[in-house]
């Protein structure tokens, strides 16, 4: 236990430590006709994208008609490339690729050291339209262990993650005072809001990954000694072991699961409606190839909470053209959209919830 052995160095680590402050935002409103086992279903999904989903990403460099600190040096870039392969090779549903102009991304990222290191959580992304706003920063070099850490952290983000130590089920209390005086101070300087978002706030139990708290994950901050109350055992700090944890792989393998080989992507035809056959939290992509050009019209039948996509399959990759999320509402995902013979489109639902899950079905017509 070689790590163990030397608590001093630890402590010195820990004590220069910038760490990841996420947006603060606002928890979602839902109508009081939604019960709450049905608002925690569809919160826990909601963040996720669909399968199918080619998440495009932009790294604003030297030209970029951003302010200069937001540019990133080569090998910078490099790792966040490198970041995106690794969860990517884990064997997931989703893509990554990253885009040749910003606005052309869904996700686009700067390099501030100023800023902090920071993401918006899965489809909150969606949300930043400007082709000049940040959906994530970096703000310390990429290419030390710490960093590639970081790479890996607020790709995490990216696709759904939130903080471990937030994790109710890590049972974490916190010597509050001494988590504010830490972060008030240098290098991190935060204000207590940004305390409480980032630190104290425990998340949901909707929206973590698990139902155990994983120490090592690397959504898990580093601790220095005297901020961990209990559990006991992090009195004198905690040190996550680096890179993606089991439970991390485990999450976005079952959140994006990757298509088997042999299995082959289910077929819409016009007017005739398949039924989804997944489970609530459960995502699935079905392909349509119009035969004609026209409008179509494409939805989903049954008491659920969808989010429906509609991808257009080109040469690079999937590219969203539209989106439906029916979710907290009476109403059933639809999307209306000009169609063209011979170009191939894929359609993407992830069911949040249903009263009946076999009854959900979706359909072209
Ligand atoms: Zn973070």
């Amino acid at each position: 236990m070689p790590k163990a052995a030397k608590p001093s160095s630890k402590k010195s680590d820990a004590a220069a430590m910038r760490y990841c402050s996420q947006p603060v935002q606002h928890p979602r409103q839902f109508d009081p006709s939604v019960d709450a086992l049905r608002a925690r279903a569809i919160i826990s999904g909601s963040k996720k994208w669909v399968n199918g989903t080619q998440l495009t990403y932009y790294c604003y460099k030297a030209g970029d008609a951003v302010p200069v600190a937001w540019r990133g040096s080569p090998t910078d870039i490099r790792e966040v490339g490198v970041a995106f392969d690794t969860w990517f090779k884990l064997g997931i549903g989703i893509s990554f690729k990253e885009a040749s102009r910003p606005e052309d991304a869904t996700l686009r990222i700067g390099f501030d050291p100023q800023d902090g290191s920071w993401s918006y959580v899965g489809r909150d992304n969606l949300g930043i339209r400007d082709p000049l706003a940040r959906t994530m920063n970096f703000g310390w070099a990429l290419d030390t262990a710490y960093g590639k850490d970081t790479a890996l952290h607020e790709i995490g983000h990216a696709i759904g993650l939130e903080h471990e130590h937030q994790n109710p089920y890590a049972g974490i209390t916190w010597d509050r005072e001494a988590v504010k005086t830490y972060f008030k101070g240098p290098p991190n300087n935060w204000d207590l809001q940004q305390i409480e978002w980032n630190i104290l706030r425990k998340i949901p139990p909707s929206e973590v990954k698990g139902t155990v708290w994983d120490p090592n994950s690397v959504m898990e901050y580093a601790f220095s000694p005297g901020l961990i109350i209990e559990p006991a055992a992090y009195r004198n700090g905690l040190r996550p072991k680096g890179g993606l944890s089991k439970a991390d792989a485990a999450w976005i393998v079952e959140s994006y699961p990757c298509a088997k080989p042999k299995v082959v992507v289910p077929t819409l035809e016009v007017g005739l409606s398949q039924k989804l056959a997944i489970k609530a939290g459960q995502t699935r992509v079905f392909n349509f190839t119009p035969k004609r050009t026209r409008t179509y019209r494409m939805g989903t039948f049954g008491n659920s909470d969808t989010v429906m996509v509609l991808f257009e399959t080109t040469s690079s990759g999937n590219v969203e053209i539209a989106g439906n999320d029916d979710s907290g509402t009476d109403l059933n995902a639809r999307i209306d959209m000009r169609l063209i013979n011979g170009r191939r489109y894929q359609i993407g639902i992830r069911l949040y919830y249903a009263e009946v899950a076999a009854d959900t079905a979706i359909m072209v017509w």
